[in-house]
């Protein structure tokens, strides 16, 4: 069971029931980004990896090795998880716990990668996604939003860096954080991570045919996200959305 609790502010404004899909390997600014963007068109925000990340979460507590695959699906299928309120604060629960900085450590992080390589629990994450956003009017970001979850979105993008780049990124986040680490151990992670979801199975990193795709490597938040509104109202100009 999932649930995505809507502000006031962004239900008012689903008028256009718009789907946004925002794709790309860990750490090029997706999250950031998508939050920045639900907030300026008055949308709501759904955080795909959070889902996969509380779900992970949960399995690290029950002591299920992650390698099982039945018995990991099956604690994945049971967990409840929530994300409420402003895309800017967006609170996640796990059973009704607020678990919000618990998901963020890097334990959780390498977990949500390994489970999600199951496809039980890609097919659970899937049809919780489509259901919480089945009203439109929301930006998703994750890894297989434009290509699996939600083929016909209005718009998809693919944010990209390069692994230096993102390394950089989170080693910074890491260290305001107050967190232990180095950038080798970083880069070698998102490294790591990049091989999991580029050669999975099921549902494998890729750039949607009809992605718009953005590199950050050299461009702010800022450009990044001006760029994608001016997407956004070239197709509201032509009326394809
Ligand atoms: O985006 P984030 O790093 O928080 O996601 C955690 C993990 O969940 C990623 O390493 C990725 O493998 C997985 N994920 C996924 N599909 C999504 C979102 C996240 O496989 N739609």
């Amino acid at each position: 069971m999932s649930s995505l609790e809507p502000t006031a502010h962004a239900a008012a404004n689903t008028a256009r029931r718009l789907i946004i899909a925002i794709d790309g390997p860990s750490g090029a600014g997706k999250s950031t980004i998508g939050r920045l963007l639900a907030r300026r068109m008055g949308l709501l925000y759904l955080d795909t990896g959070a889902m996969y990340r509380a779900a992970a979460l949960r399995v690290i507590e029950s002591n299920a090795s992650l390698q099982d695959e039945t018995c990991v699906a099956e604690i994945c299928h049971a967990a409840h998880i929530e994300l409420e309120g402003d895309p800017e604060a967006l609170q996640v629960k796990l059973d009704g716990r607020d678990v919000t900085r618990e998901i963020r450590t890097e334990q959780v992080g390498h977990a949500a990668s390994v489970i999600s390589t199951n496809s039980q629990v890609r097919r659970d994450m899937v049809a919780r996604q489509r259901e919480l956003a089945r009203s439109g009017g929301v930006v998703l970001d994750g890894r297989d939003i434009g290509t699996v979850v939600f083929p016909d979105a209005d718009a998809k993008f693919f944010l990209t860096a390069t692994p230096e780049q993102r390394a950089e990124r989170r080693f910074e986040q890491d260290t305001h954080r107050g967190a232990n680490t180095n950038f080798e151990d970083v880069l070698r992670d998102i490294n790591m991570r990049d091989e999991r979801d580029a050669n999975r199975d099921d549902s494998p990193l890729r750039i949607a045919d009809d992605a718009v795709v953005l590199d950050s490597t050299e461009a702010t938040i800022d450009e990044v996200l001006d760029k994608m509104i001016a997407v956004m109202h070239e197709r509201q100009s032509e009326n394809s959305i």
